[in-house]
């Protein structure tokens, strides 16, 4: 493996406002490379509602996922978690409606729970059950993860930083509401992440963003996101955005991803971020990452398998602790495009 690495570049942001950012991966003393783990998605939802996304708690896919943490004492993870999730299909069911120009992009295209539904204030037990969960963190995916148009998880995509910092706001008061202790990160759903959402993040003090899924563009130290999501950023490695407000982390391996990739994600002194869905079929639509039997096991072996390989020198870490060290760092030495090797 290769050492810790700091680089800068000037990179386009193929769908955003360009702006100059750093790339950095700043390791602890010891640690050649990093490995987070993060899944989407989590609210209330039931096996008796539309679908499951934590709501059967113990029994459901989040009994998989405390079943992983007990096979793997180093492993945290971080659950990005809807404050209100009102979106039942993915994929528009009003088909006359989304075939119309114009219109499709000014109406909802499938039906909606209602308001407050799956509202967390609303579900004491699924809060209890969280906050229970050891080695696990709550971040945020969300007011309702459903919008206007054809892209219907897309919620952040074409409002104004004024429409979307009350969203976050209104997002945020429901954590608060609910007694869920957050960190201050968020994965926006449907990946996108707009520069009015990027402001409005930075002004309410949110620390990272995880905006880039990539499983396909081959791994190197130099390898930008090209896939969903925010576009030209280091796949391999976190990364100062928004003028260094924001800390961006990518996710790079997910369960159609071979165990060579993570290998070469970490040969690089990079970050392995692996992806999970919570659900894994919504309407007729399967997730390729849906935290089910056959990924859950995978996952096992992945882990199992690189904890044989690399031991101590990998960083199990989680989103919310590389932001704050790469914070933390990035205050002290301002200058880090200049510096190299581990910390
Ligand atoms: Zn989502």
């Amino acid at each position: 493996m290769h050492g810790a690495r700091i680089i800068e570049g000037d990179y386009n942001l193929a769908e955003e406002a360009h702006r100059p950012v750093q790339a950095v991966s700043c390791l602890p003393p010891g640690k050649q490379a990093a490995l987070c783990f993060s899944i989407d998605d989590i609210h209330p939802g039931k096996s008796t509602d539309a679908y499951e996304a934590g709501g059967d708690l113990g029994d459901g896919a989040l009994g998989q996922l405390e079943w992983l943490l007990a096979r793997h004492p180093k492993l945290r993870v971080t659950l990005f978690v809807t404050a209100d999730w009102r979106e039942i299909s993915p994929r528009p069911t009003r088909k006359l409606l989304a075939s119309i120009p114009y219109v499709r992009d000014r109406v909802y295209l499938a039906k909606r729970l209602p308001k407050g539904t799956m509202r967390l204030d609303r579900h004491p037990g699924f809060v209890r059950y969280l906050k229970s969960l050891d080695r696990a963190e709550i971040g945020l995916h969300g007011l309702y993860h459903c919008q206007k148009g054809p892209r219907i998880p897309v919620e952040f995509q074409t409002g104004s930083y004024a429409e979307t910092r009350v969203a976050l706001e209104r997002m945020m008061g429901v954590f608060r509401q609910a007694g869920l202790d957050l960190v201050r990160g968020l994965c926006p759903p449907g990946w996108n992440a707009p520069p009015a959402l990027m402001a409005a993040l930075a002004d309410l003090g949110i620390k990272f963003i995880a905006s880039a899924r990539d499983g396909i563009t081959p791994v190197s130290p130099g390898a930008k996101t090209c896939n969903s999501g925010m576009r030209g950023v280091s796949l391999v490695y976190p990364e100062m955005v928004h003028g260094g407000a924001l800390v961006h982390l990518p996710a790079n391996s997910q369960a159609n991803c071979p165990i060579d990739r993570a290998r070469a994600i970490l040969d690089c002194g990079g970050l392995l971020s692996i992806k999970a869905h919570i659900v894994k079929t919504a309407f007729g639509h399967t997730s390729c990452d849906g935290l089910d039997d056959t990924y859950i096991h995978y996952l096992d072996v992945l882990l199992t398998k690189l904890d044989e390989l690399y031991g101590d020198a990998v960083w199990w870490t989680s989103m919310s602790e590389i932001a704050d060290h790469l914070h933390a760092r990035h205050k002290l030495l301002p200058d880090l495009c200049t510096a190299s090797g581990p910390s």
